[in-house]
């Protein structure tokens, strides 16, 4: 019965000046998740801090569009919460008429399983000049309500299990029956690009998630040990990518083969450091591939002190190896957090087939817990040609796009 769904924002309405761009963003990306949904040809229309999606010609949506709809707005960073609405004039009769058509239905299926249905109706205007109070409006909805369904129906302002939201703007009316929540946050594309060290664990989805919601673009690396490694683990990162691309424009994926040079490191450096040592050259290769493709910022899924190489010491020494700016939104998470976010994004299930990780292969037994800054230095030192191999490595680079 729906033919528009009004979709609302939180955050960006406070933007100023920029909030122009940030609403084209919105409208731009939820375009294009609409298109990966197979949702194309819809209407996208701004109108004073609501945005009202259509299909052409005032098409109506089948339940099923309603449902690819509902899963992409969820997606959509930036919004605050969106619903399915009738839009009519904004007049008072005809938003009574609207509400005593529409909600036949949807009352008389909940009477099917009680005898007396709980409701309220919830009214508000942004059009000051309409000539009743958003209470009146929620009295007289309520009252035709009444006068429809007689005793079958009884007003519970705290626990309906039916809410009628009216809203009066200048120059339409909206008659709606659900809000969903969205996914809060701002538009991705409207913060910098980034890169995202993505690895096949649970933490680091949960990390380029986060990073999105805060408007940044992503792109992913991942570093394998082929052959000491399955491919296969590439494949799972893939996989991993792809399902973090549904929340935004589609990131690609650089996968770099780092086994020669944890070799070097296993072959030539204290056992105690390797761990330390393999992220320092992973932050190398990463800062290049950003300083190419001018991303600004690198992404991790670190947190404070959830492996020896997540202490704070250990933390900056991995640091050091670069001056591109890291960020660790998962600092102050715990694994259990992460885990619940990891299953609500829909990477979980992935990243818990177990596949060797390229840290795993030649880790050492007992990694030092609090590294020493000069040790490390000292020990990287002992690798031969490190800059020749950086550069290997980084030739070895993969891309992957379209996942
Ligand atoms: P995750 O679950 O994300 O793997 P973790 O708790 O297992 O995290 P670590 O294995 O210590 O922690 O990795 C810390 C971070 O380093 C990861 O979140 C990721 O950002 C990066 N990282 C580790 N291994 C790789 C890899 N093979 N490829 C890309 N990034 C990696
Ligand atoms: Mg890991």
């Amino acid at each position: 019965m729906y033919k528009s769904i009004a979709c609302r924002y939180h955050e960006i309405a406070t933007k100023g000046h920029n909030r122009s761009m940030f609403e084209n963003k919105l409208v731009a990306n939820m375009r294009t998740l609409c298109e990966y949904e197979g949702m194309e040809g819809l209407v996208f229309q701004r109108i004073r801090g609501r945005i009202f999606i259509r299909k052409l010609k005032n098409g109506i949506f089948s339940s099923e569009e309603m449902e690819k709809m509902k899963n992409v707005l969820s997606r959509s960073f930036g919004l605050e919460s969106f619903s399915p609405v009738i839009e009519c004039e904004p007049d008072i009769n005809r938003i009574l008429n609207v509400i005593g058509e529409s909600a036949r239905g949807i009352f008389e299926e909940k009477l099917k399983t009680c005898d007396v249905v709980q409701f309220r109706t919830r009214a508000r205007r942004s059009d000051k000049t309409f000539p009743l109070r958003s209470r009146e409006i929620e009295i007289e909805a309520a009252t035709r309500l009444q006068e429809i369904f007689g005793e079958k129906i009884k007003v519970n302002l705290d626990h309906p299990e039916i809410s009628i939201g009216v809203e009066v703007r200048d120059r339409i009316a909206l008659v709606y029956y659900e809000t969903f929540k969205g996914p809060g946050g701002l538009p991705v594309g409207t913060n910098s690009h980034v890169l995202a060290l993505l690895s096949g664990g649970i933490d680091s989805p949960v990390a380029c998630h986060m990073t999105m919601k805060r408007g940044c673009h992503v792109d992913f690396l991942t570093f394998h040990s082929f052959p000491y490694t399955p491919m296969e683990s590439v494949d799972k990162v893939k996989r991993l990518a792809s399902v973090l691309n549904r929340y935004q424009k589609k990131g690609r994926l650089y996968s770099c083969n780092i086994s020669e040079l944890q070799k070097l490191i296993r072959d030539n450096c204290n056992p105690r450091y390797r761990t330390i040592l393999y992220r320092r050259q992973m932050m190398r290769i990463a800062e290049k591939i950003c300083r190419f493709q001018k991303l600004n910022a690198i992404v991790t899924g670190e947190s404070v002190g959830q492996v020896a190489s997540q202490t704070i010491v250990n933390l900056s020494i991995i640091n050091d190896a670069t001056r591109m700016l890291i960020l660790r939104p998962l600092a102050g998470l715990d694994k259990l957090e992460s885990i619940e976010r990891a299953e609500k994004i829909g990477t979980y299930h992935i990243s818990i087939e177990a596949f060797p990780d390229s840290c795993t292969v030649f880790a050492p037994p007992s990694p030092a817990v609090a590294a020493k800054f000069y040790l490390v230095e000292e020990e990287e030192k002992k690798i031969p040609n490190l800059e020749e191999e950086l550069e290997k490595a980084f030739r070895s680079i993969e891309k992957y796009e379209d996942l």
